[in-house]
């Protein structure tokens, strides 16, 4: 147990440290469920220990969503607080760092009309659109980190006990985020060093395009001339050094908009907004999601798809080795912060503008002539497979293996 203790703190200090780098007098906003407060409260004490001024809690609750959801009139999900919209553009342009913590049942929308979902979420990415610039613009420091909730738990591991499920959960998060090392912190260091060296090769090749090739997926995805591959950490507006995700295992870029042509199929399961898409097949022209197909979830992959225009455009590529600690674990989280970091994906929906050079200081005009997407939405899904093979091809024509069977081959 004492153990057990240690390592929280460790993974508290672990966020702040490396995840949001708070400095001396700064601000943290902590997006919490209420049933993970009693880990909130260890990480705002360890914030102020380290010279946090204020510490707020934006609490939320699964149950109450989900009471609303399934009583409230149609009309309600239209809106967002315009309130609690400004407040958080107000905290961000103030400098504030942000963690959330990332724990949602999985099967909680499950019985929800997906028409109330898809509205739910429009109208919230609507009013957050000033705000989520900063977040997308790595403006400021921001930080997603995950932790038991008893839902999500015994989801995961269905055959044990609740409390036994959350034990297992603690465990392999505490493997994952290398918070059982003596040294998290140094873990990282050499953790972030090897990301860094594989953005640099990436990034002076210059790739033209990328060909993933795998039994189901057959794709080529053409990059724009100035695209930027990035992972592990990146620097905001104040040059803080911050890690957006703990953990990390992704390195990224953005695909030319209408560059993209040929099929691909999930290889691990989608959770979209407390909605699960499954088994499913997109077939790509210029870009463009044409046709798809869904064993799970197909009128929510359709509601997906039809957000805006470029919600059937993709923005991020991301190449994730299979030999990694989280798809080693061999377990399915059903949440994209551990998913997405155990598979090569791609996102539906908008590009980060810190993928192209000088695009934090371009407007949406000059991001799209680029070659970024637009969007309301993003949305990560999981592509890689043991048998995925992914060639680089240059400007020059020379073309350059960069996995092979699903490894890096860098
Ligand atoms: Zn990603
Ligand atoms: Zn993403």
């Amino acid at each position: 147990m004492n153990n057990f203790n240690e390592n929280i703190k460790k993974y508290a200090s672990l966020a702040l440290n490396v995840g949001v780098n708070i400095q001396n007098g700064q601000t943290l906003i902590i997006n919490s469920p209420i049933e993970c407060a009693e880990f909130t409260r260890i990480v705002a004490k360890c914030a102020y220990e380290k010279g946090a001024k204020n510490v707020h809690v934006r609490w939320s609750d699964e149950d109450l969503a989900l009471i609303k959801y399934l009583n409230a009139p149609d009309e309600a999900f239209d809106e967002f607080p315009k309130w609690e919209a400004d407040g958080l553009e107000e905290l961000a342009k103030n400098g504030a760092a942000f963690i959330s913590i990332s724990a949602s049942n999985p099967e909680l929308l499950k019985d929800v009309d997906s028409k109330r979902i898809a509205a739910a979420n429009k109208a919230r990415s609507l009013a957050l659109k000033n705000y989520r610039e900063y977040i997308m613009n790595s403006t400021v420091s921001w930080c997603v980190i995950s932790i038991p909730t008893k839902a999500w738990a015994k989801k995961v591991f269905t055959d044990v006990s609740e409390d036994k499920a959350i034990q297992q959960l603690w465990d392999s998060i505490f493997k994952i985020v290398r918070v059982d090392n003596d040294d998290p912190i140094k873990a990282w260091n050499d953790h972030l060093n090897k990301l860094n060296h594989r953005v640099e090769f990436l990034n002076n090749k210059n790739f033209k395009s990328i060909h993933l090739k795998s039994k189901v997926t057959d794709l080529t995805i053409e990059l724009p001339k100035d695209h930027l591959w990035a992972g592990g950490g990146e620097y905001n507006a104040k040059n803080t050094y911050f890690v957006a995700n703990i953990p990390t295992e992704e390195v990224f870029t953005m695909p030319f908009k209408t560059g993209i042509n040929g099929i691909v199929k999930n290889t691990k399961p989608f959770n979209y907004g407390g909605n699960l898409i499954d088994g499913f097949t997109l077939t790509f022209e210029d870009g463009k999601v044409v046709d798809f197909k869904a064993e799970v979830g197909y009128e929510t992959l359709k509601k997906l798809l039809e957000t805006d225009e470029g919600a059937s455009y993709i923005g991020e590529l991301a190449l994730v080795a299979y030999d990694s600690p989280i798809s080693n674990s061999n377990i399915v989280f059903y949440n994209t912060l551990f998913d997405e970091n155990a598979s090569c994906h791609l996102a539906f929906g908008m590009a980060y503008p810190t993928c192209i050079k000088n695009g934090t200081e371009m407007n949406s005009e000059e991001l799209q002539k680029a070659g970024a997407n637009n969007s309301l939405i993003h949305e990560d899904f999981m592509i890689g497979s043991a048998d995925m093979n992914i060639i680089g091809e240059t400007h020059e024509g020379e073309k350059i293996q960069i996995f092979k069977n699903g490894n890096w081959s860098l």
